[in-house]
């Protein structure tokens, strides 16, 4: 494994398990006796019941793991961030998360929803706090009020959907960027072409890797943390199983030019939940 140092001076791993639509403990379980030690939810995913349990049949101790969870947007235009907060913890059974992320940016909240959540983190509850979907006029219209700059802004981003000019914003004000479905997620026409291109299918065979082992690969070698999600148990295995090569910069500079500004989710500028 290899880690980011958030500006908490905290750990995360540079891999974790995504687990949008997971309900059971199975994939969870498989990811940690894989040596996974970093699990992304959300309280809209309704399972940190779930990934609570997995925590505790896993054995392990709670500092070994980092947990990562987002705030709805329904608690943002409702004001009922802390309520929320409190539940997450009481559901995922812990008295804090790693990481705290507010999950979209709603417009009129998104700034309010920041200074909650710096209170969370005051509290000590919230070891990090931290973004999602944040395009560059939100970083800016947060970075006015915030006395905390956020540590992570995780955001959708595959080899179809490059995102370098919001990775820079980031790197430039100290933001690790965080790659959701970094596999193309459920869209399975965009995976489909992008599990079997032939640029990074030549890559592959070099180094004895899949192409998503090597798109994995890109992201650690970008600096970009990313939490691919699968409930197979050999592709959970796969995909953990990057931290042996690494790519040239040739190779990061092809994988690049596949960007094609394609999105497999939501749009931040327009989404409607
Ligand atoms: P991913 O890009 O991780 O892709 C998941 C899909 O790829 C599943 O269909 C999975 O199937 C398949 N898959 C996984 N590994 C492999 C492999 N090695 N080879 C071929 N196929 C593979 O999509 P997600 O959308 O789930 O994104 C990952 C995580 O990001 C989510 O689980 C969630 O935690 C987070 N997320 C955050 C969002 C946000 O707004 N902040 C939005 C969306 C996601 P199978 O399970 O059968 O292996």
């Amino acid at each position: 494994m290899e880690y980011v140092t958030l500006n908490t001076g905290a750990k995360m791993p540079m891999l974790g398990l995504g687990v949008y639509g997971v309900d059971d403990t199975s994939p969870i379980l498989a990811a940690f006796e894989a040596g996974y030690r970093s699990i992304d939810t959300a309280s809209g995913y309704n399972n940190e019941e779930v990934v609570g349990q997995a925590i505790r049949e896993s054995g392990l101790k709670r500092e070994e793991i980092f947990v990562t969870t987002k705030l709805t947007n329904s608690a943002q235009r409702e004001n009922t961030i802390e309520a929320e907060f409190d539940q997450s913890l009481e559901k995922l059974g812990v008295d804090y998360v790693d990481l705290y992320l507010i999950h979209w940016p709603v417009a009129e909240h998104y700034v309010n929803s920041w200074l909650a959540l710096e209170k969370l983190h005051k509290s000590g509850r919230a070891k990090a706090i931290g973004v999602s979907n944040f395009q560059t006029y939100h970083i800016e219209a947060a970075k006015k009020v915030w006395s905390v700059v956020p540590a992570m802004n995780q955001i959708e981003l595959h080899p179809f959907l490059t995102q370098k000019p919001l990775i820079a914003v980031c790197k430039a004000e100290g933001i690790i960027p965080e790659s959701w479905s970094p596999l193309g997620g459920g869209a399975n026409d965009v995976k489909n072409n992008m599990l079997t291109s032939k640029v990074v299918t030549d890559i592959g065979e070099k180094y004895g890797k899949s192409v998503a082992q090597v798109i994995l690969r890109w992201n650690i070698d970008l600096g970009i943390v990313t939490i691919p999600k699968s409930t197979n148990p050999d592709r959970i295995k796969a995909n953990i199983n990057i931290f042996d090569f690494a790519l040239t910069p040739e190779e990061i500079a092809a994988i690049d030019a596949l960007n094609k500004d394609i999105r497999t989710g939501p749009d931040p500028d327009n989404f409607s939940f």
